[in-house]
């Protein structure tokens, strides 16, 4: 049926070594396959660990159907709709187990877009579905042999980054595709090549068909990947973020302070790659909180020059900045809310007597609040010394943790990293 041949590469060829592979992944791929089934590692783990990286995740490519897996794995659970995949649980790692697709044109709407995904095919067909070469190799636990259909060693060798056919039809087919470019090449150091670079630009806009739910994950992933500044550029350069963030992006150019919010934009996500580098906490709310504050902080002023008092100018203008948002990318109450307190806190901190101070400090929206504000300085907003003010009474009045835990303790949010424990580790 399929041209497509494998190009195989012994392990004595290669460097991937079972050692850097999660034992759970391991386990699950030997039961699949003393099940009768075929099981590989494919995706990110196999081009992390090529290019001397520790994979963040596994995931496992197979022809057994997720009913199947699900029956063999008593620790997993069926999930998506749109596209079915099992998840085997480990504690808190989770293996990705995905049954290898076709693609076709009977899955496609009239646009071209993808909207069904559940036909099953043969790794051939597998191969071509998915995003980009570099993602696209096989990794069987059972000879230790790397299966390269796309040529894709050679791209990884090259730091390119290929989509695996007509860049214009997959990219029609999942625009999320666009986004993950941008966030490999970031990550990796990859060059995206020539053709599926400019097609970003010229098909940016398809990311508004997106479902709301899908980018806020996917905008999570950019800005966790550590890489959220550089993203940031590329996101600006390739027109994706205006279609991402509409409104805030006018604001970034036609504004008096455009060169302020930029900036201010910037400082916040290279912050949050720093937290990420030293392995702190952090949450997507602050990331929000920061992205949308070039209109927060617009909409505020301009309330105040109607004659709207300070404290009611923020609240409203934190809501018709989200509602104005919403639309393109979902964010959950939870986050909002946060959200939201991040940007009035901005005003309680201007209130620096001592007694308010002493018992803002404890504020569970403190930390937070402080971090905005020092961002915002940085960024070369006026505040005539009000970070550093804060800095100082924290100095003076330290704070011990727990006092200034939140209610919930639910709220950190960290990017998800497999469990994998040394001592459990099959010998390579
Ligand atoms: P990382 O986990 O480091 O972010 P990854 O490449 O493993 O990168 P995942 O989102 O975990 O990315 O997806 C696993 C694999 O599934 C990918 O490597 C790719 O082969 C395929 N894939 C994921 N999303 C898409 C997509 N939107 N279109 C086509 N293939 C995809
Ligand atoms: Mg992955």
């Amino acid at each position: 049926m399929s041209q497509l041949t494998a190009h195989i590469i012994p392990r004595d060829e290669h460097p991937v070594s079972r050692k850097n592979i999660s034992p759970s992944a391991l386990k699950v791929m030997y039961r699949l396959e003393n099940a009768g089934f075929k099981a590989f590692l494919v995706g990110g783990a196999v081009r992390d660990m090529l290019l001397g990286i520790q994979p963040k995740d596994f995931d496992i490519a197979t022809n057994a159907h997720p009913e199947q897996v699900h029956k063999l794995f008593s620790n997993s659970r069926l999930i998506g709709r749109r596209f079915k995949l099992v998840h085997i649980l480990f504690g808190r790692e989770i293996i990705e187990v995905a049954t290898f697709r076709s693609s076709g044109e009977q899955l496609q709407n009239d646009q071209g877009m993808l909207v069904r995904d559940n036909v099953y095919g043969d790794i051939e067909e597998d191969v071509v579905r998915r995003d980009f070469t570099a993602n696209a190799l096989y990794y069987s636990a059972t000879d230790f042999a790397i299966y390269d259909y796309v040529d894709a060693l050679k791209d990884i060798e090259n730091r390119q980054l290929k989509l695996i056919g007509i860049p214009e039809e997959r990219y029609r087919e999942d625009p999320v595709r666009m986004l993950r470019a941008v966030r490999f090449a970031a990550k990796l150091d990859f060059a995206i090549e020539t053709q599926a670079e400019e097609k970003i630009t010229e098909l940016a806009h398809l990311m508004q068909m997106v479902a709301p739910a899908r980018l806020f994950d996917e905008i999570i992933k950019l800005f966790v990947s550590g890489k959220g500044g550089r993203i940031y550029q590329y996101l600006k350069h390739h027109k994706l973020f205006d279609s991402l963030f509409p409104h805030v992006a006018d604001t970034l150019r036609n504004n008096a302070q455009s060169a302020y919010y930029d900036a201010f934009i910037t400082a916040g996500l290279v912050n949050t790659d720093k937290r990420i580098q030293v392995d702190k906490p952090v949450t997507p709310a602050f990331m929000y909180a920061v992205l949308l504050w070039p209109e927060v902080h617009r909409i505020w002023q301009q309330k105040i020059s109607e004659g709207t008092s300070e404290f009611p100018a923020m609240q409203q203008a934190g809501y018709e900045a989200t509602q104005a948002q919403l639309p393109f990318i979902m964010i959950t109450k939870r986050f909002l809310l946060m959200m939201k307190e991040i940007w009035e806190m901005q005003l309680r901190l201007t209130k620096n007597n001592e007694r308010r101070a002493k018992q803002l400090i404890h504020n569970p929206r403190f930390r937070a609040g402080y971090d905005f504000l020092l961002l915002r300085e940085q960024a070369g907003e006026q505040l005539e010394g009000l970070g550093e003010w804060w800095t100082h009474f924290q100095e003076s009045n330290p704070v011990p943790k727990s006092s200034t835990k939140s209610r919930t303790g639910k709220e950190r949010f960290r990017p998800r990293r497999p469990a994998n424990k040394a001592g459990k580790r099959p010998r390579s």
